[in-house]
């Protein structure tokens, strides 16, 4: 895990390190870099048998071959972002999109954002039911609407003039998620929901995989950051919540500054308990350190992977928050930090190693 501690924090001089960050941008303005999460959480080794640990690694090299190919070749960063969310949408082992969380009422309830850093422009969409790509619904709002945040019945009545892909209920259904649905209302003492019209006939679960969701059953959310040839920096998040949510809760995802923030020189998308991360404007907290740095303030840190640690392992933590970041600079400095046991992710970018990693102790 990259983490400092305040004592090398403290050592570290603002102004020079940015300043050489700006240099390389300028130096290879072909300069194209990716990070990707799929959730934070108590994901340890010894809960996760080899066939589950193979089966998101692999959908984390796909999804940075899918990034990479847009942005390698010279394609924009908001496309990198929207296909490689979609395509982990459409991923039962993520909880976004097919795989999401139940509420308490056994629906899917889906939020999802996007935002643009030259431009500061964003959409988001919250608690949508149905749309099968929350991203695209995401998007169409930041390109084809007056507003930034939709929800619900309205934003699904947007999506629809949209022309964006319906799905029945039964489509985002899993097992797996619908169990940890059933554990969680069962312990709150609420009635167990129906399961969803259409939705396959009970199967049996090894009880290491049920082991494994209960562990991380609020987790999953899948968050992406990119920075194309032309400079751009895109992060966009995807989620279908906390499992067994009520009353119509919306997390960090949707919330522009919460869980996704991008600016000029700086892009995240956090994932964790969103009730934390919105208290403290987590991802624009990240951008406002590494700005601040920019404009010379000796005090701050200079490197993103250091905002990203000084707000999470400090911050974040102090409050009581679990959870992560994965962020991106404008000169391909890619960062992670998270105070979970593991996080899904990867990293990679011209000039760079492709990086997957799951466990605190890999890179
Ligand atoms: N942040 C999401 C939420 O609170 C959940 C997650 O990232 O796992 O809705």
């Amino acid at each position: 895990m990259r983490i400092f501690t305040a004592a090398i924090l403290a050592g570290l001089t603002a102004s020079a390190g940015f300043a050489q960050d700006s240099e390389n941008a300028a130096q290879d303005e072909n300069r194209w870099a990716i990070v990707i999460h799929g959730g934070a959480g108590v994901i340890e080794r010894d809960s996760m048998d080899a066939e589950t640990e193979a089966a998101y690694r692999a959908a984390l090299d796909a999804a940075l071959d899918r990034g990479g190919d847009i942005l390698a070749g010279g394609g924009a960063a908001i496309d990198a972002v929207e296909q490689v969310i979609r395509a982990m949408e459409d991923d039962p082992l993520f909880n976004a999109g097919r795989g999401a969380v139940f509420t308490a009422e056994g629906r899917n309830e889906l939020d999802a954002s996007i935002m643009t850093g030259d431009t500061l422009e964003a959409g988001a969409v919250a608690g949508v039911t149905g749309i099968r790509h929350p991203i695209t619904a995401a998007r169409a709002v930041m390109e084809n609407s007056r507003h930034v945040m939709l929800t619900g019945e309205g934003a699904e009545a947007f999506a629809r003039e949209q022309d964006l892909e319906f799905v029945a209920p039964a489509f985002y259904f899993t097992e797996r998620r619908w169990r940890s649905m059933e554990r969680a209302v069962g312990e709150m003492g609420l009635p167990l929901p129906d399961r969803p019209e259409g939705a396959p006939e009970p199967e049996d679960i090894e009880e290491g995989h049920l082991d494994l969701l209960e562990r991380e059953h609020r987790f999953g959310t899948v968050g992406v950051v990119a920075l194309d040839r032309s400079g751009t920096i895109v992060a966009g998040t995807s989620t279908g919540g906390t499992t067994a949510k009520r009353w119509g809760r919306v997390g960090d995802s949707p919330v522009i500054g919460a869980g996704t923030y991008a600016n000029a020189l700086c892009g995240v998308s956090a994932t964790g308990t969103g009730e934390y991360f919105i208290r403290l404007n987590i991802a624009a907290r990240i951008c406002l350190e590494v700005e601040m740095a920019d404009r010379g303030a000796e005090d701050r840190p200079y490197a993103v992977q250091d905002a990203a640690d000084l707000v999470i392992q400090g911050a974040l933590t102090d409050l009581g928050g679990d959870g992560g970041v994965i962020v991106l600079s404008r000169g391909g400095e890619t960062a992670w930090s998270f105070n979970t046991p593991g996080m899904y992710r990867a990293s990679w970018g011209s000039g760079q190693d492709r990086i997957v990693a799951i466990y605190g102790d890999e890179e």
